[in-house]
């Protein structure tokens, strides 16, 4: 894993809560010490595992190999199976060789060596809960009901977290950068939907082909600051789980920060295919 850019890219991460637990006196000083290298993310106990090896891998920025030792083993698991049968149960397709899931509607695959393709070459994030998907989704349908993560199964305990590091994130980026919701729909075959919530914009992102997303925002109005909230299918329990849920969403959220830095240079940039 290559080494972040700043210490600050690592404190984003964390809750800042100071509680210690890692040995170092404050977030602060542990995300530095990341930075130094003497620590490693893994250190810190409130982080989850797919958020470890989600960051692994962006700061490999997909060149890398995947060497976190939890995605490596469910990278040989996930080559091992029957692909025909995930095909069938998750919503992906195969020639037998190969296992591709359309994820914000590009292809995603995995081979029988464990390699991966994408169309995408801004997805590094996803590899965890791509596998995660692989190996655990049960393929259950989609309920229409539209919960936030507080709502599924271990998310009320992760959910202010999940809302200050991912709601508020996303909604500053929808503040500033006024085409969000119109280059999701074009770039991510993303949809906008009849208002969900009463909210001004509704657009619903396929990120996986069982876990859609549903992004809905206010607009700033007299007296009142702008919202965001982010809504899950029901069936993301059985289908995702929360950590997969909670990794998506704050990839997304590096991702769209990501977009809204190059917003007026190229969106071309974004589509390029890519493999490791
Ligand atoms: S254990 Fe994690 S949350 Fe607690 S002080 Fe260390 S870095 Fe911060």
């Amino acid at each position: 894993m290559k080494r972040p850019k700043h210490a600050m890219e690592v404190f984003q991460l964390l809750e800042k809560s100071n509680c210690r637990e890692c040995g170092e006196k404050t977030c602060l000083a542990f995300a530095g010490a990341v930075y130094q290298g003497r620590r490693t993310l893994g250190d810190c106990p409130h982080l989850d595992r797919q958020m470890v090896a989600a960051f692994a891998a962006v700061a490999d920025d997909g060149a890398g190999s995947v060497a976190d030792d939890f995605l490596e083993k469910m990278r040989q698991q996930a080559a091992r199976l029957d692909f025909h049968e995930v095909a069938e149960r998750i919503g992906g397709r195969s020639d037998g060789d190969r296992l591709t899931v359309k994820i914000l509607g590009k292809d995603f695959s995995v081979d029988r060596k464990g390699k991966f393709f994408s169309e995408l070459h801004m997805l590094p994030w996803v590899i965890a809960p791509f596998l995660t998907y692989v190996l655990t989704c049960r393929g259950r349908r989609l309920r229409g009901e539209w919960v936030s993560l507080r709502e599924l199964r271990g998310g009320a305990e992760r959910y202010p977290l999940f809302n200050r590091r991912v709601e508020m994130a996303m909604q500053q980026i929808a503040d500033r950068y006024t085409d969000l919701f119109a280059d999701l729909v074009d770039l991510f075959q993303g949809r906008q939907i009849e208002s969900h919530f009463d909210s001004d914009i509704s657009v619903v992102l396929p990120v996986f082909p069982l876990a859609p997303l549903m992004i809905c925002y206010w607009r700033a109005e007299e007296g009142m600051d702008s919202d965001l909230l982010l809504f899950f299918d029901r069936s993301a329990d059985d289908n995702i789980g929360i950590d997969s849920a909670y990794t998506l969403a704050a990839g997304l959220t590096q991702m769209f920060e990501k977009l809204a830095q190059r917003h007026g240079v190229s969106f071309d940039q974004v589509s390029a295919g890519s493999s490791r």
